[in-house]
């Protein structure tokens, strides 16, 4: 995929959040943003989801422009899928209903269709057997893998993911991670939000080191772990590895 970010401050009252962020990239098919909590991240993947209006700057995704008037903001929600660090499941609907019920309202397809779909994907995904169940009655690792199917049977253009891991054990982290290894196997664009530096490493073509509101650091992961240029990322990577 192909973004452009010029000039982006979002605030929040008095506090600035995103301090005049720029980033071009062409051509790359998974971006990992990293950094320290309260730096951004998450306002950033906000704006690029289209949930959060910055009050400066112009953005471009493959090509085209993000508007942020309420209806361009409403039809460009419906083309790409969001996964959240907590799982979002509608919690009286089953497995397969949290599934079907988007694609019914929003994306029109009959039950038929919508179950069609559903269905082979959570078989793809190993979850065929969990259908029926209700959140409460999946795991932490088995609700967001629901979470991520949900987001793939929407057809979107690319997926954003907000820490999908950090609610999990490391078990159920591992059974996420490499669903999201998939999708990228399956050459959906994404960009993902981690604190995983071992997944960011190896699943990212390029990574973004976010530290108050502003991009630090960025280039191939493999460059950034092993020769960190700014005091921030150093001290971040001795923080976390
Ligand atoms: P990160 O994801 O890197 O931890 P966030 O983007 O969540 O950072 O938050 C950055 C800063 O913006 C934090 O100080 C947070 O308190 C503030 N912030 C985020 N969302 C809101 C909001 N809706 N209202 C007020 N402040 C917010
Ligand atoms: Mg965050």
């Amino acid at each position: 995929m192909e973004i452009s970010i010029q000039n982006l401050t979002k605030s929040f009252g008095e506090q600035v959040v995103l301090n005049n962020l720029n980033l071009e990239l062409a051509d790359i098919h998974s971006l990992a943003i990293i950094g320290p909590s309260g730096g951004g991240k998450s306002t950033l993947l906000r704006i690029l989801a289209g949930l959060e209006i910055p009050q400066e700057g112009k953005i471009t995704i493959n090509s085209e422009p993000l508007n942020f008037d309420y209806k361009s903001l409403q039809s460009y929600r419906k083309g790409i899928g969001v996964v959240f660090q907590a799982f979002n499941l509608f919690p009286h609907l089953t497995a397969l209903q949290n599934i079907t019920l988007p694609l019914e309202k929003v994306h029109g397809l009959s039950l038929k269709e919508a179950g069609a779909r559903a269905s082979e994907l959570l078989d793809r995904f190993q979850l065929g057997e969990h259908m029926h169940k209700r959140p409460h009655q999946l795991s932490g690792g088995q609700q967001q893998r629901v979470a991520i199917v949900r987001a793939i049977a929407l057809q979107a253009k690319f997926m954003l993911l907000d820490e999908p891991t950090s609610a999990l054990d490391p078990i159920l982290t591992s059974e996420v991670l490499d669903s999201i290894k998939e999708l990228k196997e399956e050459k959906k664009d994404l960009i993902l939000v981690t604190h995983e530096m071992g997944f960011a490493r190896n699943v990212a073509d390029h990574l973004i080191f976010v530290d108050k509101g502003t991009i630090i650091e960025q280039g191939h992961p493999k460059e950034l772990f092993e020769n960190p240029q700014s005091e921030e990322l150093k001290s971040f990577l001795g923080k976390t590895l």
